[in-house]
């Protein structure tokens, strides 16, 4: 059973101040549509109600079982060349070499999967299913948000090299909490990579029921009071793909 709630507040910046998102008013969700709205202070947009966070765990857990083993199914080259080139992408900007990494909401460890002989990296979800999914796999995984990794001290602050979120964040809801719990885990220097579907993409997705969707320029301000410096910001195929780096003090 999944229960719906009007959305209280701004998953970004906290502002329950809304206005009818007219560009796109609605989106689809499961058999109906949600009603968009867009935050009056900092732009993000999300539907005025949403699924309550249990339900949406719920619900998203269920279509997961049904979605993964199609997917797992096919180990494809088009997905093998997007995750090398997201490490391509972090080797370049990385002042030393990556030895630990962070996938925060990691799916179904997609990229752990083709990246752990090279790298100490561990992934965190929300989603049961998943971890256990990746658990089987023999990765390193956290059950939990991200920010309960930082509040509940699963990860230690200032403790890896590169913390990625991939296609993640239009799903969270707390972007800016999420944001704000890879920087904290991340040492000094160290990187934050962040790709996010256009948001055309999203709104088609019927079983997205995604919650917020953070435009670029509100990542950038997320960034800038964070103490984290843009070093790479592009557009393929339709995806956002942002590296900051966090700065030394
Ligand atoms: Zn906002």
């Amino acid at each position: 059973m999944i229960t719906i709630e009007k959305t209280p507040e701004c998953g970004v910046c906290g502002s329950n101040l809304m206005i009818p998102y007219r560009e796109y008013p609605t989106i689809l969700w499961h058999n109906g549509h949600l009603d968009l709205s867009m935050c009056k202070s900092c732009g993000n947009v999300y539907p005025a109600t949403r699924p309550t966070e249990t339900s949406s765990i719920i619900s998203n857990s269920v279509l997961f079982e049904a979605k993964i083993l199609y997917k797992e199914m096919m180990v494809t080259q088009p997905s093998d060349y997007y995750y090398k080139r997201v490490v391509d992408r972090l080797i370049f900007q990385s002042t030393s070499t990556i030895r630990t990494l962070w996938d925060a909401e990691c799916g179904t460890g997609r990229m752990l999967k083709r990246i752990r002989n090279n790298i100490h990296a561990f992934g965190s979800t929300k989603n049961i299913y998943a971890c256990n999914l990746i658990e089987d796999a023999g990765i390193k995984v956290h059950h939990g948000y991200p920010h309960n990794m930082m509040m509940d001290g699963v990860i230690a602050p200032n403790s890896v090299d590169v913390v990625t979120m991939i296609r993640s964040l239009g799903y969270s809801y707390n972007v800016s909490g999420d944001i704000q719990s890879g920087v904290e885990a991340l040492r000094e220097g160290g990187l934050l990579y962040i790709s996010l579907y256009n948001f055309s993409k999203m709104k088609d997705n019927p079983l997205g029921g995604y919650l917020n969707y953070p435009r670029r320029h509100v990542l950038m301000s997320l960034f800038t009071k964070l103490g984290v410096k843009p070093m790479f910001t592009e557009t393929i195929d339709n995806e956002l793909h942002l590296i900051g780096r966090k700065n030394t003090r």
